[in-house]
């Protein structure tokens, strides 16, 4: 493949991380364009409204030195070990060991850890490039491989944007008022493509060093220009971050560390707008191939939707969290309570189940890669979009009305009313009163507060509203075999079937 100046300028610049410690410094000083509750923010790293979706995505370094058995992975494209993030999965065992991470991760930071966009769209591009080129004789798949084992030496991360704001969700991209709410190409020069447009939703979208763009649905040929994935650094000029605020985010300006929940951890999601971005030839892996844009959407969210086994481990948390109120409370025995803990524990198995069912029955695609097994990935995602709403009622159902009508921690530490406070809002004797408020903080915080994005709502609509999924579930049924079944049982003649 020629020498691509464009691109290796732009890598020349990017730095290498060794650890967390480096990822955190890898954000500093990149000149970048955000903002934030009106103000654009000189240094957001050092934001502390961002600083708990930062501490978050480091988390993902932090576990490769702890448990590098689940955060890193055998490369054939570096030779060595790699983040698990940037792995390109091969084998059921693979995305079993990557929902377990995924899992992991969960439990340790209660929110969105941000790396499984662009993990999902490494995996599904993958095999997409290579079908691409088995059509059209490009060569996609080798200038993604390229991307690929760079990102990986340097170990980095990719954010995923996807979903474009869309605007009037009855019209296809071509025929939107405002051509500014489907990204497009909308030049070519010097080796490569320029890009405008938009990104809504993006998690992590400023914490990490690249961004992949992809199509958000099937194209059709007049909608040629919105086939397009290039990936891009997030300091390219022409990008602007416009930060998503949070229910009680404003929590992370106040002093103290009980009224946040979780006061180290949260989550990200960036409105990212590119206007005129240049991209080399180097990192563009579609370019108009319109009939490859529902394969590519399917093949991420049959992955993505897999992914999202990490909100098990924010259930984890969540059930243990209800199980600590409620001994805390002095009836932790009740039976109620004990069966109430039992079926949130069987609503987050239910989920495991359907995902890890669904890595294991996965398929080998001709790139090599394995992919989830798509009935089940849409019905472990569809258990995502409603279990955890029933596991944060049942949790809130424990934790009692406290958990929203708490005072804030500035009265706890309050002179007067204070040792007030510690007396009547004590649950048994022998547990300090703090120590109850902050597991009911614990959960406001995951049930209606900041990571109650990350747990509820972005289980809802991430990698798809409910309805997405339904929609692969009802292709993929097979009712006429079922009915066929029936039907011989039954003892009904063939002929009288539907059709035939
Ligand atoms: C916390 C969070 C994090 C996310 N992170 C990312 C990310 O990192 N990268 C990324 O690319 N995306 C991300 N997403 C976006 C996610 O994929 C979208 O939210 C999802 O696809 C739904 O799109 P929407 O939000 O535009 O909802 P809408 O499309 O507005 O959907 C709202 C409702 O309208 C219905 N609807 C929509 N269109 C139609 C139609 N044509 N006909 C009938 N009904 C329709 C839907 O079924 C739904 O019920 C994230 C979302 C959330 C909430």
């Amino acid at each position: 493949m020629p020498a691509d100046t464009h691109a290796d300028d732009l890598w020349a610049a990017m730095p290498t991380v060794r650890d967390g410690g480096d990822y955190v410094q890898s954000l500093r000083d990149r000149g970048t364009r955000l903002f934030l509750m009106g103000e654009q923010v000189k240094e957001p790293a050092d934001h502390p409204m961002i600083a708990g979706s930062i501490n978050a995505m480091r988390a993902t370094y932090d576990l490769a030195e702890t448990h590098p058995e689940l955060a890193l992975a055998d490369s054939p494209l570096t030779g060595g070990k790699v983040n698990r993030f940037l792995h390109v999965t091969t084998s059921p065992a693979d995305l079993v060991a990557k929902h377990r991470m995924q899992r992991t991760l969960g439990q340790q930071t209660g929110t969105c850890f941000q790396r499984c966009v662009g993990q999902d769209a490494v995996n599904s591009l993958h095999s997409v490039t290579f079908d691409i080129d088995a059509a059209h004789d490009t060569d996609y798949h080798q200038r993604f491989l390229t991307f690929l084992t760079r990102l990986q030496e340097r170990n980095l991360v990719l954010a995923g944007g996807m979903t474009d704001p869309k605007g009037d969700r009855s019209k296809r991209p071509h025929e939107q008022a405002d051509p500014e709410v489907f990204l497009k190409v909308v030049g070519r020069r010097d080796g490569g493509v320029v890009v405008r447009g938009a990104k809504a939703h993006m998690t992590g979208g400023w914490n990490s060093h690249w961004i992949m763009l992809l199509p958000t649905m099937h194209l059709t040929d007049a909608d040629r220009d919105h086939a397009i994935v290039v990936a891009v650094p997030v300091d390219a000029e022409g990008i602007t971050f416009v930060y998503g605020r949070q229910a009680s985010d404003g929590r992370s300006l106040e002093p103290g560390t009980m009224d946040q929940g979780n006061a180290r951890f949260g989550g990200q999601e960036v409105l990212v707008h590119f206007d005129d971005v240049f991209i080399p030839d180097a990192h563009v892996f579609m370019d108009g191939e319109v009939e490859f844009a529902r394969t590519l959407v399917q093949r991420f969210t049959t992955y993505h939707r897999s992914s999202y086994m990490c909100k098990t481990g924010l259930g984890d948390v969540l059930i243990g969290a209800a199980a600590e109120v409620a001994d805390m409370n002095g009836v932790p025995n009740a039976s109620h309570i004990v069966d109430k803990l039992v079926e949130m524990t069987h609503l987050n198995e239910t989920i495991w189940s359907s995902g890890i069912a669904g890595a294991n029955e996965a398929e080998i695609l001709p790139s090599g890669a394995a992919i989830n097994d798509a009935m089940l990935s849409n019905v472990a995602k569809h258990n995502v979009t409603r279990f955890p709403y029933e596991i944060a009622r049942l949790a809130q159902d424990l934790a009692g009305g406290l958990m929203v009508t708490m005072p804030s921690e500035a009265d706890l530490r309050h002179e007067e009313i204070g040792p007030l406070l510690e007396r009547l809002l004590a649950g048994r004797a022998d547990v300090p009163t703090e120590d109850r408020l902050r597991v009911m903080r614990l959960i406001e915080n995951l049930t209606i507060g900041r990571n109650a994005v990350g747990y509820l709502t972005e289980s809802l609509h991430g990698a798809g509203s409910p309805q997405a999924q339904r929609i692969e579930i009802g292709r993929a049924m097979d009712a006429p075999s079922k009915r066929a079944m029936a039907r011989r049982l039954a003892g009904v003649a063939d002929d009288t079937s539907p059709g035939g």
